[in-house]
């Protein structure tokens, strides 16, 4: 079998496997990106909706390329059509810009390839190698043919179905309240407002939301989540979004010109995201923000990290899990807090009705939050409703 030596191999190139290529590139790591598809970024599989906050944060020069649209706010509709409008600093990490997925995920690999990580496609990863204790690598196909990657260290990048994780004897599962099942259509020739992201709650949707994301003036990605324990069927997700865009005068006469179907962990944070010689990092380590099922921004920022760790380990020739708890320290300083908060907050707003939800958006539509998030939003629900945030009494 073809053998290849690296320092770090990095799992998938998705957002969060170039952007950890990338930093630890950067480092002087020399470091191997595989990616099981032909493709950087294609298929899409995402709303393609992204807060711009972070970008900088990261070091993400911002590109028209990958740009779509720029949007002011986002609008969350009750089911009685109430609106609750929020603008584009508060409405969470699905909302400031509609991306281009594809050219995102090339441009982020760029950087990786300019900090001088090799990247290799169609190299799909079948199995990690575990020696006295240690992550060494991993066993590809490539090309029709088996291929040995000796690596001090690995990261799973390798997304929702992660596998990198669960051979290496992290705990990554997830049970069915944890995930939504998801469906898309990207739609064109609708009426929208590209001004806004557009979010709509209650029973159409069971514990997950109907999105519109607007690319431009006339096309827009309309998909929704569903949380998977309150699906009957597999189909059931499909129908639930194609009886909400029947009800939708100004979307139904449009055209559909492509669809994608997923699943996001809605989850709170892994007990575990090191060991020695591997480190977890994006949708692989469940960091998908439970309440908006978005995952791009949480991926890059604690990939920046994990990037910077495995450079540090190399240089330091050190990769035991003690060494990598540096990274996972780093993410949940950035993440954790929130992930758990926002879990506990969606534990809740998927038991709510249609009649709650509507009160409730009624409610915020006249508050004015300091800021927004899961602490805010539930202190403010307290203020009318106290009895529906009873248990989060010690939270708050
Ligand atoms: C329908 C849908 C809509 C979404 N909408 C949004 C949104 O609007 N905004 C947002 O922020 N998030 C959204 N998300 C979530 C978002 O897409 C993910 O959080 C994000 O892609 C995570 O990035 P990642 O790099 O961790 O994983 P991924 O982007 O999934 O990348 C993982 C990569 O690993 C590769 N891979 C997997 N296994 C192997 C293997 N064994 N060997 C080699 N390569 C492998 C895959 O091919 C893939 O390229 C959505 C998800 C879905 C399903």
């Amino acid at each position: 079998m073809k053998e290849i030596n690296c320092d770090v191999l990095v799992v998938g190139a998705g957002p969060a496997g170039s952007v950890t290529a990338w930093y630890a590139a950067k480092s002087g790591a020399n470091v191997l990106l595989v990616e099981k598809r032909q493709e950087i970024g294609s298929p899409v599989r995402c709303g393609e909706g992204l807060s711009k906050y972070w970008l900088k944060d990261v070091g993400i020069p911002e590109n028209r390329r990958w740009i779509a649209n720029e949007v002011d706010g986002a609008r969350i509709f009750s089911p009685s059509g109430k609106v609750w409008e929020i603008n584009e600093k508060d409405a969470g990490n699905e909302v400031g810009y509609v991306i281009e997925r594809d050219q995102f995920d090339k441009a982020l690999a760029e950087l990786a390839a300019k900090a001088g990580a090799e990247i290799m496609l169609k190299t799909w990863v079948r199995g990690i190698i575990k020696k006295d204790g240690y992550v060494r690598g991993a066993i590809a196909r490539h090309m029709g043919e088996d291929l040995k990657i000796n690596a001090k260290i690995v990261v799973g990048a390798d997304g929702y179905e992660s596998q990198v994780g669960r051979w290496a004897g992290l705990d990554t599962s997830l049970s069915p309240n944890d995930i939504d099942s998801c469906i898309q259509y990207r739609m064109t020739g609708i009426e929208c407002d590209r001004r806004y992201c557009d979010f709509y709650l209650g029973s159409c949707a069971p514990g997950g939301y109907i999105w519109v994301f607007p690319k431009n003036e006339d096309t827009a990605n309309v998909g929704i989540g569903v949380q998977l324990s309150k699906l009957k069927y597999p189909g059931e997700v499909k129908q639930y979004l194609d009886r909400w865009i029947e009800k939708q005068p100004g979307i139904r006469k449009g055209k559909k010109i492509d669809m994608v179907a997923g699943a996001v962990s809605i989850s709170k944070p892994l007990e575990k995201t090191v060991d020695n010689g591997l480190m977890l990092v994006g949708d692989a380590a469940r960091m998908i923000d439970p309440i908006t099922g978005g995952g791009v921004s949480n991926g890059c920022k604690a990939a920046k990290v994990c990037g910077e760790v495995a450079g540090e380990a190399i240089a330091a020739g050190d990769y035991s899990a003690a060494f990598l708890q540096k990274y996972e320290k780093g993410w949940r300083a950035l993440l954790e807090e929130k992930q758990y908060r926002n879990w506990l907050a969606k534990e809740k707003l998927v038991t709510l009705s249609d009649k709650v939800f509507d009160d409730i958006i009624d409610l915020l539509s006249g508050t004015k939050l300091e800021r927004l998030n899961a602490l805010n939003l539930l202190k403010a629900v307290r203020e009318k409703f106290p009895d529906l945030v009873k248990e989060f009494e010690d939270f708050l």
